[in-house]
């Protein structure tokens, strides 16, 4: 039996409570699954166990006693009390008279000293905690009118707390035990008279119709108002309007309010998460339900405060029809029938005899608790009413249900949570969609953009490509060309190969046809050379000749004034006399011999000028063939400081001619003083020298000389004192011509290297330099330049002569402008720098030269070119070697010899003197600046 509030659409889930107890129950009526099929699975725990026993969803029925009233006062000596509590045995003991006494035992017993706090907790609490949790309950009162059914279950109490009853207490309870976020309460309070059922909350609504769900068999009024209740002044409000509205039925209908059912439906949906560890869920369930789907418990309690159990006929009520009374009775007579049923464990109950057993289906036999409190009163009086209401307690007693728990999905909160999801996501999809439009539309833009940038590319390539191909078609054309300018210019190369090979050939051959060429140009030059070389000679022999011939007419003379001074002379020289008579005999023939000679120099004088002129052409040619030739004898240089040695032709040896018939004369001259000498002896020839005849003295001086040509002789002389008696001459003779053949004499005797050194020790430098500054006689000049000449070419006597003067004396002769005394001056300077370079160039000596400080630098660059070719050959000869030393550069420089350095390296005849000038210029730095 039980009522549908129908709030929300749901799906049920069944909780089952513990089994049924041992007292008969009925297995069809407490087995929902055939009844009612779920669709849901279904979930179930044990019931709330206040009893600890297995009958703990039996019907619990507890007897309250009412206190006695003023009527039970009244009849109180006639009626006493025929009930006798026993509440700590939970036991009543109805007494009939005296001697029948029956006892009872019960859930609870209140005497009628119970308060209406404690009736609540033991009757009702546990019924109102049962459906907190979700189970159906029921709590119904039960008894005579006027036991205080209503003061029990429907006593408002606002004022007084303590007066409220259990509906108030109840949804008190309720009240405080939920939440008003996620539960709700409401009610419905309906009265059911003569089988009609009335909305006490709306007086309007009679005759609600009963509807039973056809599938779960569960009981709905669809009629009914359904009030959620928000706070207790609220439950106040519709249960005062509730009992108005009982009232006012009742007054109008001419009844009495203990002849209807008052019945409160309150109405419980709490939610309920299945998220509790200890669940007892299978895992099906958890399969079916996800833990955040929300879950609902559905609850019911009924709460009945049942019209007066007593017989119509003893309620006082006269005036009803009998129809009227059976349909009073009718719901209540059935309840009984049905609890009578019940408790027999009857195979049928007949719940739908009446409207309260069809309200009350769930309350007995069905799945909700049911808590049942039954009214007595105390007097004896009503006995019998007493002991049928006490009857029917026991009888229920043995009602026993089978609870369930109702969880139904809440598909209100479910939809709205879905809702709010299914918006979340279509607002959240709107902002994707939105996002990805703008995406797109980035994506299409950056499309466009690549696609144009694609598109420029690709022209740009194309531009490029083409160009590239169109360069590859130059190149490969150029190429091509080059290819053929290649081969053409690869037969070019073959034939000039050809033509080099030739060339070459030709090259070979002309070297060849060079060296020949060079070879005969050699012997050309050697024989140029000595043809030179004899035309010096011969040259000097002639004027030698002259003089000799001028010196022999005046040696005739001399020799004739001697032989008169002989005759006239005394007997001591008497022998003399005869000798240098036969001397003059032989003078004489020799004079002869000489006249002969003289005519034959004459013819030679002749050829030998035709001979200089050809050697002018000659020389002529060689130079210019030495200039059209590179090659240059490299020994040049040598045979030049040879010629200056040998052919210094100092003396009278200067006339040991090569012409042979000057050579003649000469060796006819040389061995006629030969012969004198040998005669005469050295010894004495010398003393001849310290005569104090000046003639004698000249003589002998000559004979000396002649004899000092001789290399044989050069040493001697000096070791037997012939050097001392000339330089003796030399410093004391003021006669010129002493003067010149002495200085001729130290001139042949100077040709011999160990004599050089004793010429200079003895002075003989500084002697010849005071002749030279004495004399303007060219011959003079000349022998003494010879004999100076031939000093210089001893480098270790060139300190001694610079300071002896000589190198002035040199120098100084110059003055007197004849060509063969500045060719011996020339020679002289080229033997002193040749000699000097070389000593320096091999570290004996350091610094500038000695030639400089007399002037001799000065002097040869400012003359070098005014002179006869072999002056003009020394001069630069000496000037180069000059300009090898480094410490002659700044002389040089300020001489201005740069550019005399300069003409000598590029026109010089000479190889050694124009490389020795290149060398210079080149070594030199401060030369370079300068030429720069
Ligand atoms: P019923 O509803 O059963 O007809 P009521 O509840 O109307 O009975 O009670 C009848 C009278 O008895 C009332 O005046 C009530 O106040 C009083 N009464 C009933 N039970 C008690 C009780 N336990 N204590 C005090 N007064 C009671
Ligand atoms: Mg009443």
């Amino acid at each position: 039996m039980a009522t549908g509030g129908g709030w929300a659409p749901a799906r049920s889930v069944e909780r089952h409570g513990a089994p049924r107890g041992g007292g008969g129950t009925r297995s069809k009526s407490v087995a929902p699954c055939p009844r009612r099929p779920s669709p849901s699975p279904a979930r179930s725990r044990p019931a709330p166990d206040n009893g600890g026993s297995a009958d703990s969803c039996r019907v619990r029925v507890a007897i309250r006693l009412r206190p006695k009233n003023s009527e039970d006062l009244a009849y109180g000596s006639d009626f006493d009390s025929c009930v006798e509590l026993q509440p700590e045995s939970k036991r009543l003991k109805l007494k009939k008279n005296n001697w029948i006494c029956e006892s009872y035992k019960f859930d609870e017993v209140f005497s009628e000293n119970a308060s209406q706090k404690r009736v609540y907790e033991v009757v009702a609490k546990p019924v109102v905690e049962s459906v907190l949790e979700g189970y159906n309950g029921t709590v119904m009162a039960y008894g005579q009118t006027g036991t205080g059914k209503t003061y029990t279950v429907g006593r408002l109490g606002k004022d007084d707390p303590s007066e409220r009853g259990i509906m108030v207490r109840a949804l008190e309870h309720i009240l405080s035990s939920m939440s008003f976020e996620t539960d709700r309460v409401a009610i419905s309070y309906l009265q059911l008279y003569l089988e009609s059922v009335q909305d006490l909350l709306d007086p309007e609504k009679t005759n609600i119709p009963i509807v039973e769900d056809a599938k779960t068999g569960e009981i709905s009024l669809p009629g009914a108002s359904i009030v959620e209740i928000k706070d207790l002044e609220h439950v106040f409000h519709l249960l005062q309007i509730g009992e108005a509205n009982r009232h006012a039925a009742n007054t109008k209908m001419n009844t009495e309010s203990s002849r209807s059912h008052a019945i409160l439906i309150i109405h419980l949906q709490r939610s309920s998460r299945i998220k509790e560890e200890n669940s007892s869920l299978s895992n099906d369930t958890h399969d079916i339900f996800p833990d955040d789907l929300p879950l609902v418990l559905k609850s019911k309690l009924l709460i009945v405060d049942l019209a007066g159990s007593e017989r119509i006929d003893k309620s006082g009520s006269e005036g009803h029809m009998i129809e009227e009374a059976k349909f009073i009775n009718l719901s209540l007579t059935s309840l009984g029938k049905c609890i009578n049923a019940l408790a027999e464990n009857s195979p049928h109950i007949p719940t739908r005899d009446s409207k309260l057993t069809r309200i009350l289906r769930d309350s007995f036999g069905g799945t909700a608790r049911t808590s049942l409190v039954v009214t007595i009163g105390p007097s004896s009086r009503h006995y019998s009413e007493t002991s049928s209401t006490i009857m029917f307690g026991q009888r229920a007693m043995k009602v026993v249900n089978t609870i369930k728990l109702k969880e139904e999905v809440d598909y209100e909160t479910l939809y709205k949570k879905v809702e709010r999801e299914v918006d979340q996501l279509t607002s959240e999809m709107e902002r994707q969609q939105k996002l990805m439009k703008n995406e797109k539309m980035q994506l299409d833009k950056k499309l466009k953009e690549s696609e144009g940038s694609f598109h420029d590319l690709r022209m740009t390539s194309n531009i490029r490509i083409e160009n590239l191909e169109k360069e590859k078609c130059q190149l490969e054309s150029a190429v091509k060309t080059l290819m053929r300018d290649l081969e053409e210019e690869r037969g070019q190369n073959n034939l000039l190969s050809e033509q080099i090979a030739e060339l070459e050939k030709l090259v070979n051959e002309n070297k060849q046809q060079q060296l020949e060429n060079l070879s005969r140009m050699k012997i050309f030059t050697d024989t140029t050379k000595e043809h030179e070389k004899e035309m010096e000679e011969l040259l000097r022999q002639l004027q030698e000749e002259r003089r000799c011939s001028s010196s022999l007419k005046d040696r005739m003379s001399v020799l004739q004034q001697e032989l008169c001074d002989a005759q006239s002379s005394t007997q001591l020289q008497e022998s003399m006399a005869h000798e240098l008579e036969k001397k003059l005999t032989k003078v004489t023939e020799e004079f002869t011999s000489q006249e002969v000679i003289y005519e034959e120099l004459k013819s030679t004088q002749e050829k030998v000028q035709q001979e200089m002129l050809h050697r002018q052409g000659l020389e002529d040619q060689i130079l210019r063939l030495k200039w059209s030739t590179s090659d240059i004898c490299a020994e040049e240089s040598k045979t030049s400081y040879g010629m200056v040695r040998s052919g210094s032709g100092l003396g009278n040896a200067a006339f040991v001619s090569k012409s042979g018939k000057i050579r003649e004369a000469l060796s006819g001259q040389r061995g006629t003083i030969s012969k004198i000498f040998e005669e005469v002896g050295l010894p004495n020839v010398l003393a001849l020298l310290k005569s104090e005849d000046l003639d004698v003295q000249i003589h002998a001086v000559k004979v000396v000389a002649n004899l000092a040509a001789e290399d044989i002789n050069q040493e001697r002389i000096v070791e037997e004192g012939g050097l001392d008696a000339l330089l003796s001459l030399l410093e004391t003779s003021e006669n010129t011509t002493i003067h010149r053949v002495t200085a001729g004499a130290v001139a042949n005797l100077a040709m011999n290297g160990s004599n050089q050194g004793v010429i200079m020790n003895k002075g003989g430098a500084r002697l010849l330099a005071n002749v030279a500054s004495k004399t303007e006689d060219p011959q003079t000049l000349r022998l003494v330049a010879g004999a100076i000449a031939n000093l210089c070419g001893n480098e270790k006597l060139h300190l001694m002569l610079k300071r002896d003067g000589g190198i002035k004396a040199l120098l100084g002769m110059v003055r007197s402008g004849h060509a063969e005394v500045i060719a011996q001056i020339a020679r002289g300077i080229a033997n002193f720098a040749k000699c000097e370079s070389r000593v320096i160039s091999q570290g004996h000596r350091k610094g500038r030269s000695l030639l400089i400080e007399d002037g001799v630098l000065t002097w040869m660059v400012a003359n070098s070119t005014r002179f006869s070719h072999s002056t003009t050959r020394h001069i630069e000869l000496a000037f180069c070697h000059l300009a090898q030393n480094e410490d002659n550069t700044c002389d040089i420089i300020a001489s201005g010899g740069i550019k005399e350095l300069l003409r000598i390296s590029r026109e010089s005849p000479r190889d050694d003197a124009r490389n020795l000038a290149k060398m210079a210029l080149d070594s030199n730095p401060a030369f370079l600046r300068e030429v720069q």
